[in-house]
């Protein structure tokens, strides 16, 4: 008897074997012939195994009879060819053992679709429904990938803090980690005793790796973090979260075209690696979500990403005639509307916009001789706007203090990233892909939460 998984199961290549399936009921069918069909599910994979339960079943009326969907089984049968639309393969169960019924009345997955909102509310069930399926095999795609990619050209993973004491970026609001007694600080009014908390400073969950991942770029070489950030800002978009993981990969001897060719390159060895390992969940999302997301991944892996000046963008968007929500002129952050209107519309490829007002941006971008601008990148595709940030970094120890004390930094906070500078300082540049951006274009899900097993957004930090 062989332990074998319902996707195995499904293949031509199992049939005559004898074998134990183990999986959850998506549902039973009564046959008048006085059998009964089972679909079987256990993540393997989407579709679900056939099962042909036969009256002679000592447990037939019993048990079999009263399986409902959510019910966990474990089958011992052999494998057989199929005649049923769908599968080459089916079981024929020479017994059936019940794990754990599941009461109908309350179990909340029933045939009836739910609505993904609805979902949220059970993440400890939606795992077991044919789109968090996908999602979790496509997410689980990606992140080898990544790995696969930086791997196999020899950058190292390099795990960065996630309690970090410095405001990074001077950027994202931060969650601060303390173990002060806070009703009893609350009681005895202020100054807050910092000195007294658990690393005798306020300490904070990191908002991104770079400025560690830069110390080891510039020992190192090649290097990638990929881990979990934090962000809290009260922002309650389909693309937020407050807990979301990011890929930063940081290159030494890179300068901002190294930067983009790297990141255009990365996408899609991701995306055309989803599309090659996961072709029945991609189909599904096709499908199920967004009509056109199979043709959109082909094309964009087959395409050259436009790359444009800042300026130059603002000048489209000026010229375009589109009716903004938010004015556009230059200087200003663009919003989501803008970033879409370029990719989706304009250029109709993803788009690498480069060269951003300075004031836009933070302090280790690197100033260019415009005295206006900094040789940041941001990677904008349909749907989802900006799916990469990235720059190259500031190298020059002067310009960057100088940077830092014009965004009232205090450049002593950052001896060390000043360091890099004063010793052997080179040209370096990096970016950071958010993961679950990643996989929101590939699947097509309008919705940043459904992307993730658990989402901590404002508000919200169920399960
Ligand atoms: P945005 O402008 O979309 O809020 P950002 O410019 O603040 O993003 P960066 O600091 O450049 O983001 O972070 C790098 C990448 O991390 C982004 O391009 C995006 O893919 C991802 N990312 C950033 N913030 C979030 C978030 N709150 N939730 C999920 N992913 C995020
Ligand atoms: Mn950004």
């Amino acid at each position: 008897m062989e332990k074998i998984s319902v996707k195995a199961a499904r293949q031509a290549t199992a049939i005559g074997h004898n074998v134990l399936v183990q999986g959850w009921i998506r549902t039973r069918r009564d046959s008048k012939g006085g059998f009964s069909f089972l679909e079987v599910n256990d993540g393997s994979c989407l579709a679900n195994l056939q099962i042909v339960a036969e009256g002679s079943l000592p447990n037939y009326e019993s048990e079999v009879k009263h399986l409902v969907a959510g019910c966990s089984v474990a089958i011992e049968g052999e494998v057989k060819a199929s005649g049923g639309k769908g599968q080459v393969t089916e079981v024929l169960a020479k017994s059936l053992k019940v794990l754990g019924m599941a009461d109908p009345e309350t179990y909340p997955l029933q045939k009836k679709q739910h609505s993904l909102e609805k979902l949220r509310e059970w993440a400890h069930l939606r795992p077991r429904t044919n789109t968090f399926g996908a999602v979790t095999r496509v997410r689980n795609c990606v992140s080898r990938s990544i790995h696969n990619f930086f791997q196999e050209d020899g950058f190292l993973y390099i795990h960065t803090p996630i309690i970090t004491a410095s405001d990074c970026e001077g950027a994202g609001a931060m969650f601060r980690v303390t173990t002060l007694d806070l009703p009893k600080l609350a009681a005895a009014g202020p100054p807050v005793k910092n000195e007294l908390d658990f690393f005798g400073k306020p300490a904070y969950l990191t908002v991104s790796g770079q400025l560690e991942g830069e110390i080891f770029a510039c020992s190192l070489g090649k290097i990638y973090t990929f881990g979990p950030t934090f962000r809290a800002e009260n922002s309650n978009t389909s693309r937020h979260l407050s807990e979301f993981w990011m890929v930063e990969p940081e290159m030494a001897f890179y300068e901002l075209t190294d930067n983009m060719d790297l990141a255009e390159r990365f996408l899609k060895r991701i995306f055309k690696d989803a599309l090659e390992q996961c072709p029945e969940d991609m189909a599904f999302f096709n499908e199920h979500y967004d009509k056109t997301t199979l043709e959109t991944l082909q094309k964009i892996i087959a395409t050259d990403f436009r790359r444009l000046p800042y300026t130059e963008a603002v000048e489209i968007l000026e010229k375009s005639g589109e009716k903004f929500e938010f004015p556009v002129k230059w200087g200003i952050d663009l919003q989501s509307e803008h970033e879409r209107y370029l990719t989706e519309k304009h250029f109709q490829v993803p788009v690498i916009l480069y060269d951003y007002p300075r004031t836009l941006k933070p302090f280790y971008m690197r100033a260019n001789d415009d005295n206006k601008t900094v040789r940041a990148m941001d990677v904008l595709v349909p749907k989802v706007g900006e799916i990469i940030g990235g720059s190259q970094r500031e190298e020059r120890l002067d310009v960057l203090t100088q940077r830092m004390q014009d965004q009232h930094l205090k450049p002593e906070d950052y001896w060390w990233y000043l360091d890099l500078r004063r010793f052997g300082t080179v040209p370096h540049a990096g970016f950071g892909l958010g993961l679950e951006r990643a996989v929101q274009f590939l699947t097509g899900m309008a919705n940043i939460r459904d992307v993730i097993p658990f989402p901590r957004t404002p508000g919200s930090a169920e399960f």
